[in-house]
């Protein structure tokens, strides 16, 4: 008893105490305060059980997010935990990073009328990180073997949500990834003061207890063809995400003037991870960085580059602040580090001197009149070049798929953006017992619907593999 909760409202929404900008700058690491026990329940308070839950229907898991919230707020976090880690593998991890002003929190019924809505987000990881460090998180130990194994491509949010599933069904379960560390983009793309590696490692290692095979610095394709993994094993689910970087195409722009996103991510994230600093990677200290993009990457980029001691950062992007991909959270944060945003404006040409890179060439953008869609165009302002002074250059502007047929299987069918093709309502792509899943999927998308994806891939194959061995007993 006791759910509703009407005057929650009248709780003042605290969101997540921030560190002080100019401290945050200096580490990779989480810039959230943690929450009390006391704090925490008093935020899940605030949900008023409004009973028509918009939050969940805006979850891409279609979480039960106003149960765990009603189980936080009375503090059973024990139970909250139970209720959260039924709809989701990675409650911790999406609970971090998912971008809640357009997901649940976006759709919560308090935010909807007026109000502060409830910090979902942070509530979901406080609950889980509570589970962790209570030992309530239980180890993966399926009730049977099943005798039928399953190969994952790829070790992102997509790979790890099925191998979680998988293995708990009792299928045996090996994950290939080319990296030397799995994870995909959790470890690689997503830096430490939005996720810290030890969170995604958690899950890895949990992964591995329970006695899922990960298979690394494997290229698919090239270190084993697709024909040995369908030898080997039952049943295929292909969750390689997208990794063709998008680049510019401007006058003055050879091919060492610029430095592709993910590249200098990584190269941070190494180090994040425990590696020694590779000293021919890019690295900002000291530098005029110009970031091209408005996206998630861009964000990463620009905050990575504080971080790592720039002179100064400048994100260069051709829409205006309402129409930019990234996150509103994302873009205040990099704001407070920082940052400076160059809105409505578009590289143009690079300038150089000698070998070197010392600006970009930008031009003013405007938004055109509204076409007949509604969605208002840009276009270039005569007369309107300016220059950024600069010595790195990072683009970031967007992934597309990698050639998949030619690299795995001439018989994968693709979708007209590249993306693996699969059978409407699912997971099956046009080889037989070979299913994908996440971004290869999608194109580039988010961590949440990976992991939505991975789930539904798992309980897909798993019908596969029980109809098959009802045959083969027939
Ligand atoms: P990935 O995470 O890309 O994993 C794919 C894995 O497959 C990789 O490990 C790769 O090495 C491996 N692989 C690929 N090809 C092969 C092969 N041939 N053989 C073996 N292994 C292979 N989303 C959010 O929700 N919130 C965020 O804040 C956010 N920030 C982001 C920041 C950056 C910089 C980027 C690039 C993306 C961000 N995203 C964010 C998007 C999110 O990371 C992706 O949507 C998500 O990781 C996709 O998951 P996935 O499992 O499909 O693929
Ligand atoms: Fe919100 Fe993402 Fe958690 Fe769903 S998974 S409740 S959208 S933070």
């Amino acid at each position: 008893g006791g759910r509703s909760n009407p005057g929650g409202f009248l709780i003042e929404q605290r969101r997540l105490d921030k560190q002080p900008a100019d401290l945050r700058v200096r580490a990779f690491t989480e810039i959230t305060l943690k929450p009390t026990a006391d704090s925490g329940a008093a935020q899940a308070s605030r949900c008023t059980d409004c009973g028509v839950p918009f939050c969940q229907n805006a979850c891409p898991l279609q979480n039960n997010i106003p149960d765990w919230l009603a189980l936080s707020a009375d503090g059973d976090l024990r139970e909250a935990w139970r209720v959260a880690a039924a709809t989701s593998t990675m409650p911790e991890i999406c609970g971090r990073i998912c971008p809640q002003d357009r997901l649940c929190e976006g759709a919560c019924t308090l935010q909807q009328s007026g109000w502060d809505g409830v910090t979902i987000g942070s509530v979901e990881a406080w609950i889980a990180d509570t589970a962790f460090d209570n030992g309530w998180v239980e180890p993966i130990r399926p009730l049977a073997e099943r005798g039928q194994s399953v190969a994952i491509v790829g070790s992102g949010p997509a790979g790890l949500a099925a191998a979680d599933r998988l293995r708990s069904e009792g299928y045996a379960v090996t994950v290939y990834d080319r990296h030397d560390r799995a994870g995909g983009l959790l470890t690689y793309g997503i830096p430490g003061f939005k996720l810290e590696k030890r969170i995604v490692q958690r899950r890895v290692d949990r992964l591995i207890e329970g006695g899922v095979q990960f298979v690394l610095n494997t290229n698919v394709g090239v270190d084993v063809t697709m024909d040995e993994l369908r030898s080997r094993h039952d049943a295929v689910l292909l969750a390689m995400g997208v990794y063709q970087a998008r680049t510019l195409s401007v006058p003055g722009r050879g091919a060492d003037d610029t430095v592709a996103a993910l590249d200098f991510l990584i190269a941070q994230n190494r180090v994040d991870c425990g590696d020694a600093a590779d000293a021919s990677a890019p690295h900002a200290a000291g530098r005029d960085v110009v970031v091209v993009g408005g996206g998630d990457t861009a964000m990463d980029c620009v905050r990575t580059a504080i971080r790592q001691g720039a002179n100064s950062v400048v994100c260069l992007y051709r829409r205006d602040r309402e129409n930019m991909p990234g996150s509103a959270r994302e873009v205040q944060n990099a704001e407070e580090e920082g940052v400076r945003f160059e809105w409505l404006a578009a590289p143009k040409a690079l300038m150089s001197k000698g070998e070197a890179v010392t600006a970009v060439r930008a031009q003013r953008m405007a938004l055109t009149e509204a076409s007949a869609s509604g969605r208002r165009d840009i276009a270039p302002v005569a007369g309107s070049d300016f220059d950024l002074p600069a010595d790195l250059v990072i683009e970031a502007l967007g992934f597309e798929p990698e050639a998949f047929a030619e690299q795995l299987d001439s018989g994968l069918g693709l979708s007209k953006w590249n993306t693996l093709q699969v059978a409407r309502g699912g997971f099956a792509t046009t080889l037989p017992g070979v299913f994908a899943a996440g971004d290869a999927v999608r194109g580039a998308s988010l961590v949440v619907w990976a992991v939505r994806d991975g789930q539904d891939a798992a309980a897909e194959i798993d019908r596969y593999l029980r109809a098959r061995t009802e045959e083969a007993a027939a």
